[in-house]
């Protein structure tokens, strides 16, 4: 496995490459990660995770400085994973002047749910991908990367971005990699406290919960919805989380949905100082 942090000696290391695999991630990885690179490796003939924690998607308030770099044991477990290529690049790899060219997606998808709550999130989100795509897959006919449905509405705006700029990339979403107890594997779950740890399961139980009341009333869940997720989100505050939203909405554009839909319920709450987030396909 090679390790390289200019774009210019990843595009030398890929020169041979006619469609290279890819697994973007902010490292400290962890089991949900390795599972994206494991799928990524057949889909190419030369399989690409890249590590950068990108400062765009992060507001001042954010973690972005004590967000956790762990390169060493993260390179050691993508070599164990099969990874052929690791891109870490320095920040003035990729940003050598102030990114003012950015790339905003759609505001019906990208200003709702977690674009509303981290504003601009998505389009930090977005911006990177799209520099770490043209660094990558520049020249390439064809290739393929593979984001987790741990961040549903992330894929759905890089599948929009890829439709939209006819980008020769597939597309593949990765399952939710979960803890034994049912907690979504997290970089962030490492700032829980043993107790806070003890209690994370509840935000997945409480959209389990949400996704069970909605199917009970399928028939008229426009209706019923705003009712369950208010209870919703009063019950998990009621425990002692701080949620910023519980609620279904129709897989397909993530808009509230309507009877027949494929449905997905989605949340994100605060406990203590953590911000944690699941989702699940029902
Ligand atoms: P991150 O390093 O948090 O930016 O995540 C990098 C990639 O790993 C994203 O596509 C995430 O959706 C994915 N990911 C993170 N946690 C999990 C998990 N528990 N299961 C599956 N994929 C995950």
């Amino acid at each position: 496995m090679k390790i390289v942090h200019s774009i210019e000696d990843l595009r030398l290391q890929l020169a041979q490459a006619q469609r290279p695999s890819f697994v973007p991630t902010m490292g400290n990885l962890h089991e949900g990660h390795l599972a994206l690179v494991r799928q990524a490796k057949p889909l190419g003939d030369c399989m690409v995770a890249s590590i950068f924690v990108n400062r765009l998607q992060f507001l001042p308030h954010e973690d972005f400085d004590s967000y956790p770099r762990t390169l060493q044991d993260d390179c050691a477990k993508l070599e164990a994973a099969g990874c052929d290529l690791v891109f870490a690049p320095r920040e003035t790899d990729l940003y050598p002047q102030p990114q003012t060219v950015k790339v905003h997606p759609d505001t019906s998808l990208g200003d709702i749910l977690e674009g509303h709550f981290r504003p601009g999130f998505f389009t930090g989100v977005s911006t990177v991908v799209m520099k770490l795509f043209m660094s990558v897959f520049a020249g390439k006919a064809q290739g393929a990367a593979v984001f987790g449905k741990k961040d549903y509405q992330q894929l759905m705006v890089i599948r929009q971005l890829v439709k939209q700029f006819a980008l020769p990339i597939d597309i593949h979403g990765g399952e939710i990699i979960r803890a034994e107890d049912g907690l979504a594997l997290s970089s962030r779950n490492s700032y829980l406290s043993p107790e806070e740890r003890q209690q994370a399961l509840q935000l997945h139980l409480a959209l389990r919960d949400l996704g069970r009341q909605a199917q009970a009333s399928a028939n008229a869940l426009a209706e019923h919805l705003p009712t369950l997720e208010a209870r919703a989100m009063q019950d998990l505050q009621a425990r002692g989380w701080q949620p910023d939203y519980l609620t279904v909405r129709r897989r397909e554009d993530l808009q509230s949905p309507q009877a027949g839909d494929a449905l997905v319920v989605l949340g994100a709450a605060r406990l203590g100082k953590t911000r944690l987030i699941d989702n699940l396909e029902i």
